[in-house]
């Protein structure tokens, strides 16, 4: 087998690998707790009935263990006082009650529990639901600008994984003020006897603590720094393995360059994550033995003034056990307390996430948009460049598109069409000019309306694993139901051929993702897409590369149609093939994102210019 160029971790990784983690100081994790009310509000929306039961049930569990803990007391009491007397005059009746009670309570115990755990994981999986909904929701909203921003995807990423960890959290936070009554009750007993047990408590589980503190507050930042890296190696993982990227793997032989790369990558974090791994488990072990000669000095203690028989040997069980519970509910709490700081770290994250607002947004007093418009589109000297990017990719660019026009927008690769048709839809605002509609700002109007009234089919269109039916409905999808209106899509940009063809038609899967899908080929899917436009139905259709799939006869065919029915409307059409182009009203020439030319095929071709030029060099080719 061929060697391999091993992958290696960049510097940075590899600092990170060692030590280079985020720091996260005590102020910043106390502050994250100002975000727990945040997250109960949504707990308490997602479900008010069962997050009152669930926390009515853990009332009610908290207080059990001091009263079992005392009826115990009771029925060692009892039984030595009972073993003291001559049989005859022995009672048992009280000692039976006793009995009665604590099992009444161990089976309401039992019940409690089980009743707690189902509302949590009900509640959780309500809460995941909703939480994925809500996540899907918001980044639907934002601009496309933040999709394409890395730190952007980070955000989404932690958010997305801690759908399910965050259901966690609220059982922890539910536990812990459960755990804080017990403890109470527990410590009211204590403090009854002897109240200075209770610092001999602290004192052996505070080490404990601040461990486990510390070494969370590590593992969090572990995990934040890695997060790129976790994306990339989710990323890997599809690569490796999935339909869309099966046949390149394959014919390319990229499986081992996939899986070294992957490898180092995970290598990379186990090692890290190991690392800190055994260093926590050390010194929790260290702490723990702490905690374990904490409780057998107080047991030795209680037992010496047992034998000196100031107290009876039930309040040695209530003591001993009481200590006992203390030192565990203690311990689970201040781990508790150190992992819901943690989480409500993560809680920072995902509020961060929801945080994020969008730009393009419909201002306050906006203008209706036009029922039909009348002075069209005009662009003012645009220029734009793509956030986080050096470079225009638009420059002063300058045109007017008239009512019922179609234009055409021709250039080579990277002359920036796409990226102005994504200004006309409002996906991104100009840096610099401004584009208007009626004579008014765009930005004077929705944008939700503005969209409603384009139709735009990209160059890569998405290909949805969904039927048939459903693939042209995507253009306007509140129409899923008009079957019609569907198959009429489809006859115009001549979908129906490739549909009738299907075993199920327009209820046939398409795509080979799911069971029973049929994969399409390039030219069926683009006449799929191209249906979108026309199940649309806006004012303004905007088509980029929509024949670059099609044979010579179907695009012929589908612009013929393709003029039928934009009659009277506005369409804008980006296309390399000439064929496609002439029939536009007027051609606009991009070059290097600046307007180099426009007119008529007629006009262009005797103006002798760049189209000229292009459009002699495909004819060339045809010769
Ligand atoms: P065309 O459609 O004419 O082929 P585009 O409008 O797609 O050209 O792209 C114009 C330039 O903008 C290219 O140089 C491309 O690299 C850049 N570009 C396109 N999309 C983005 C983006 N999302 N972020 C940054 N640069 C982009």
């Amino acid at each position: 087998m061929a060697k391999q160029k091993k992958y290696v971790l960049t510097p940075a990784q590899e600092r990170k690998q060692k030590d280079g983690k985020k720091k996260v100081s005590v102020k910043q994790r106390l502050q994250a707790l100002r975000y727990l009310p945040r997250f109960f509000t949504m707990i308490w929306e997602t479900n008010p009935g069962m997050a009152l039961g669930n926390a009515a049930l853990r009332l009610v569990k908290s207080l059990l263990p001091v009263i079992m803990l005392y009826v115990g007391k009771l029925i060692i009491d009892e039984i030595i006082m009972l073993a003291a007397a001559p049989a005859a005059s022995r009672d048992l009746q009280w000692l039976y009650t006793l009995i009665g009670i604590e099992l009444a309570m161990a089976v309401v115990s039992d019940l409690l529990n089980r009743g707690i755990g189902l509302l949590d994981s009900l509640l959780g999986d309500l809460f995941a639901n909703r939480t994925s909904v809500l996540i899907m929701q918001h980044a639907a909203s934002l601009d496309l600008e933040q999709f394409e921003n890395p730190v952007f995807y980070d955000k989404l990423e932690r958010a997305r994984r801690q759908t399910a960890s965050r259901t966690a959290l609220m059982s922890q936070v539910l536990s812990m003020v459960q755990d804080l009554i017990t403890i109470g009750s527990l410590a009211v007993g204590l403090i009854i006897y002897y109240p200075w047990l209770i610092v001999l408590l602290i004192i052996a589980v505070i080490p404990a603590f601040l461990g486990e503190n510390y070494f969370n507050e590590r593992n969090y930042s572990l995990i934040f720094s890695w997060t790129p890296e976790r994306r990339e190696l989710d990323y890997l993982r599809y690569s490796g393995a999935s339909d869309q990227t099966a046949k390149e793997v394959k014919s390319f032989g990229l499986n081992n360059f996939l899986t070294q790369r992957f490898k180092a990558l995970s290598d990379g974090f186990y090692l890290a994550n190991r690392k800190l791994a055994i260093r926590r488990s050390i010194w929790g072990s260290l702490f723990a033995l702490l905690g374990t000669a904490g409780y057998y000095t107080a047991y030795v203690f209680i037992v010496v003034q047992t034998v000196g028989g100031a107290i009876t040997l039930g309040t040695l069980t209530f003591l001993a056990g009481s200590f006992g519970r203390l030192k565990g509910l203690l311990e689970s709490l201040l781990n508790r307390f150190s992992r819901m700081a943690d989480s409500a770290l993560y809680l920072s994250d995902y509020f961060d996430f929801f945080d994020l607002k969008p730009n393009i947004v419909r201002p306050e007093a906006y203008l209706p948009f036009p029922e039909k418009i009348t002075t069209g589109f005009e662009f003012q000297n645009v220029s734009f460049k793509y956030p986080n990017a050096e470079k225009y990719v638009i420059q002063d660019v300058s045109f007017v598109l008239h009512p019922a026009e179609k234009l055409a927008l021709v250039g080579e690769n990277g002359a920036g069409k796409t990226t102005l048709v994504k200004l006309l839809a409002r996906l991104y605002d100009p840096t610099e000019g401004q584009i208007l509609l009626e004579g008014q700002d765009l930005k004077r109007y929705d944008p939700a309306q503005l969209r409603q009234e384009i139709g735009i089919i990209f160059q890569d269109y998405v290909r949805f694993q969904f039927t048939a039916a459903e693939n042209i409905a995507v253009g306007r999808i509140e129409a899923q139901e008009d079957q019609t209106r569907i198959e009429d899509a489809a006859h115009r940009s001549l979908a129906d051929k490739v549909i009738e063809k299907l075993p199920e038609k327009y209820a046939q899967r398409v795509g080979r993702r799911f069971d029973n899908g049929v994969e399409l080929s390039g030219g069926e899917w683009q006449k799929i897409a191209l249906g979108r436009a026309y199940m649309r139905d806006a004012q303004l259709l905007i088509l980029d590369e929509p024949t670059a799939a099609l044979d010579a006869r179907s695009e012929h065919e589908v612009f013929v149609r393709f003029a039928e029915l934009t009659k009277g409307k506005m369409a804008v059409l980006i296309s390399h093939r000439f064929s496609t182009v002439r029939m536009a009203d007027r051609i606009l020439v991009l070059e290097n994102g600046r307007l180099l030319e426009a007119g008529s095929h007629q006009e262009l071709l005797a103006a002798g210019g760049k189209y000229a030029e292009l459009f002699s060099l495909q004819a060339e080719g045809y010769r």
